[in-house]
């Protein structure tokens, strides 16, 4: 079997670019081919689609060193190099002459055994490899990954007739481990899964809706929270997804359906959207689509579009009382007699329909329609999750009452529901009409899982402590936002005391969508506005003495964030002994946003950081100043390998491309370091003192002239500082952590006493946005 070393991409547009970054992104080198279009520079498609993906946001590189990983050439010259490829992925037009013509050359020049593979949207596998060599089709299959290839973690595998399992396999396997992708196993039928569903419910979402006479704002809000399904519902998400795209996959899908497919009912000539494409109103990348940012007359004015008349006028919020209760009582919501009940019921209830009508065609499996309607369209809940809460018998009944016919699996689960928990096991109703475990890939190891069955050890409002297996715990955060605060100081303590007695390693995870936002700042801010500042000062020092605690345990720590890892909760990270970050994390001290300083060991570990691992000339000054703008700024790395570039993580730090797979490289990680393992020697760093101190006043003071930071960000970057130039420390005499973290504990305490601090604290508490004062 070829293991997967080089890939190759051809066809540098919107999905080849991307997934060539993603691959890069994972490590892996990279030969990215398009036409010949300019003689005269004959890479420059691929060359350009790679300069525009270094410019774009959001980002599809992780980091400027992918970008070197991705070779570019073109498919005249540079054919025969695809024998240097293991994975060869087809991104070219969606045009079953031209791919059909590829293929042909590839097969003439490509290694025997190598992968092939197409990301089609709809072409159906045995009509792509029709009349090709047999060798070909074993090599063969479908890729389907979704756009942004980056972002989003749904990739659909099909296999044809003839595809070798063990190619399906090994390709499966390096999608999900290397590149992140949660691999949904689709049956070769049109527009597989996610997009199959998820177009049928757009539709029927814009068709309902101008036949409700429903304003566009009413329909996004009650298709959006009360079901799960992102803030966009369905008109913002055509607007992001681009409106001219919509016509074109519902023509190819309403042409690869047979006649009786419910995917024609949604079907309908809409000249309002004919209209908005002919005049360049796309969606977000357009003038404009449904919603649009007016700048006329130099003022921003949000519109909509009126479905009626095709005109925009000022976007109002919908105010529905049927939403009074958020809308949790998703019967009453669906069952109600308003024009908007009917239109969610008419939207969801359907799709739900549809989405059952797809078993077995599409797949065998419920769950794999639901995780690609989660991971493709970002659906909290896949529609027979959604079935679950509504109810399936009630479902069921309203549908006939309706005069839609029931589908069979929705008559197979009668007096059930599709998913249950059976000792601790999720299981999913099968065609057969018996429940079956849902397994997991081998690998992957998740908290959800474990707390079906387990109680934690330790437990209380804002965290709690799991064992994990093979002498490991987990401290997973359970507050809001995993916003820190003195319950998970407490916690930290009381697991450093009972991991020391009965366990050898911690990991420290949740499976939130931010790993952290930071320490929770209203108690502090409640304390500051009374006047309480011992309150603060003890809330600081127990910070410290927690992060210290974790430091020097007699046991590894492992940190492993994913998503938002912010102030307090970088913080933590920056005292284990390893990370295993999640390649999406977002890391960052950001502090000085508020108008505070990291002050929980923050500028002491990084001042560490980067005088020990720091690529930087000789001496306290550089490492300083570097430290200096990372935090004076609030810098944020955009992935793992940013944060790494920024010594956020080290460099000797994992990152894990797979989610789903990060608890169990973190405990891995854990594992390796439990034999013989010694916590950390204290550390000293050499500090440049008050000659130090004036060039992070001169840097600051520039930005002040210049405008670019206010009067109270200069006080601000004065407290910074003081703290990393060591205060009034000798450049000659190491300066001790204890002393660090008393420069931090007094300079932040200074700062929060200042009404611009607070006010900054109290506009973000209330916005959730910073504030310049
Ligand atoms: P695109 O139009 O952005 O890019 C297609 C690229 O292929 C262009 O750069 C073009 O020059 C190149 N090309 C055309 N013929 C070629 C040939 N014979 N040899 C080499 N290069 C050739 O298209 P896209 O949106 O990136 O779509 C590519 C494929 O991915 C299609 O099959 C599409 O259905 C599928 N897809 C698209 C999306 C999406 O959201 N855009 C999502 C999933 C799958």
């Amino acid at each position: 079997m070829q293991q997967v070393r080089k890939v190759a991409v051809i066809g540098a547009g919107v999905m080849g670019a991307g997934i060539a970054a993603q691959v890069a992104n994972a490590g892996f080198p990279v030969l990215l081919l398009d036409i010949v279009r300019d003689p005269a520079d004959r890479n420059a498609v691929a060359a350009g689609a790679v300069a525009k993906m270094l410019k774009t946001e959001p980002a599809p590189f992780m980091s400027p060193a992918a970008a070197k990983l991705v070779e570019v050439g073109n498919t005249e010259d540079d054919l025969a190099r695809l024998a240097e490829c293991d994975w060869i992925i087809e991104a070219i037009i969606e045009r079953l002459d031209l791919k059909q013509d590829l293929y042909r050359k590839i097969d003439a020049v490509r290694r025997p055994g190598t992968a092939v593979s197409s990301n089609t949207s709809t072409i159906p596998i045995a009509d792509l490899v029709a009349g090709l060599p047999e060798a070909f089709a074993r090599d063969f299959l479908i890729t389907h990954f979704f756009n942004p290839p980056r972002y989003m973690r749904l990739l659909e595998v099909v296999s044809g007739a003839a595809s070798d399992p063990d190619t399906v396999a090994r390709i499966s396997h390096f999608a999900d481990a290397v590149l992140g992708k949660t691999i949904v196993a689709c049956k070769d039928s049109p527009g597989f899964i996610a997009n199959r569903l998820g177009v049928y419910w757009l539709q029927l979402g814009v068709l309902e809706a101008m036949d409700a006479g429903l304003t566009i704002e009413a329909a996004d809000a009650v298709m959006g929270k009360p079901f799960g399904i992102p803030r966009t519902g369905v008109f913002g998400l055509i607007d992001l997804v681009g409106i001219d795209l919509m016509p074109h996959i519902n023509a190819s899908l309403t042409k690869l359906l047979p006649a009786g497919d419910d995917f024609h009912k949604a079907q309908r000539d809409l000249p309002l959207i004919a209209n908005m494409i002919a005049s360049g109103h796309t969606g977000r990348k357009g003038k404009g689509g449904f919603y649009r940012l007016n700048r006329e007359g130099g003022r921003k004015v949000k519109e909509s579009i009126d479905l009626a008349t095709g005109t925009y006028r000022p976007e109002e919020a919908a105010k529905l009382p049927e939403l009074a209760d958020g809308g949790r009582d998703l019967r009453a919501l669906l069952g109600g007699a308003s024009p908007v009940s009917q239109y969610a019921w008419r939207v969801i209830g359907r799709t739900i329909a549809y989405a059952a009508s797809l078993v077995p065609e599409a797949t065998d499996e419920i769950a794999a329609i639901d995780e690609a309607m989660r991971l493709g369209y970002n659906w909290a809940y896949g529609p027979f999750e959604l079935a679950d809460r509504i109810g399936v018998d009630w479902l069921a009944e309203k549908l006939s009452a309706d005069g839609v016919a029931v589908p069979e699996l929705l008559k197979l689960a009668a007096g059930r529901s599709f998913y249950r928990i059976e000792n601790g096991q999720r299981e999913a109703l099968g065609l057969d009409g018996e429940y079956h475990a849902i397994t997991r890939p081998e690998g992957v190891l998740l908290l959800e899982d474990i707390k079906r069955t387990a109680t934690p050890l330790l437990r209380n409002p804002s965290a709690a402590l799991w064992e994990i297996g093979d002498g490991v715990t987990c401290l997973e955060f359970t507050s809001k936002s995993n916003a820190l605060d003195t319950d998970i100081l407490a916690l930290i303590e009381e697991s450093i005391a009972l991991v020391r007695e009965r366990f050898s390693a911690l990991v420290i995870y949740n499976e939130g969508s931010n790993f952290s936002v930071g320490a929770n700042l209203v108690k502090a801010m409640q304390s500051a506005q009374a006047g309480a500042w011992g309150e603060i000062e003890t809330l600081i020092a127990s910070g410290q003495a927690a992060y210290q605690a974790l430091k020097y345990a007699p046991f590894p720590v492992v940190g492993a964030p994913a998503g938002m890892a912010l102030g307090g909760g970088c913080e933590i990270l920056l005292h284990c002994d390893a990370t295993q970050a999640y390649a999406e994390s977002y890391i960052g001290l950001v502090e000085c946003g508020v108008g505070l300083l990291p002050g929980w060991g923050g500028c002491a570990a990084m001042l560490t950081r980067w005088q020990t691992l720091g690529k930087l000339p000789r001496g306290p000054v550089p490492a300083t100043l570097k430290v200096f703008e990372l935090i004076s700024t609030a810098a944020v790395s955009k992935s793992a390998a940013d944060a790494k570039a920024k010594l956020f993580l080290r460099p000797a730090d994992g990152i894990t491309m797979n989610r789903d797979r990060l608890l169990a490289d973190a405990k891995a990680r854990a594992l390796a370091l439990a034999p013989g393992y010694e916590p950390p020697a204290p550390v000293a760093v050499t500090l440049p003192g008050p000659a130090g101190y004036v060039l992070m006043d001169m840097a600051a003071e520039g930005m002040h002239a210049r405008g670019i930071a206010t009067d109270h960000d200069l006080t601000v970057a004065r407290a910074l500082a003081t703290v990393l130039s060591g205060g009034d420390a000798d450049p000659t005499v190491p300066v001790t952590e204890a002393r660090l973290l008393e420069l931090e504990r007094e300079n932040f305490l200074r700062l929060i006493q200042t009404e611009p601090t607070l006010a900054r604290i109290a506009h973000t508490l209330a916005t959730g946005k910073p504030l310049r004062n």
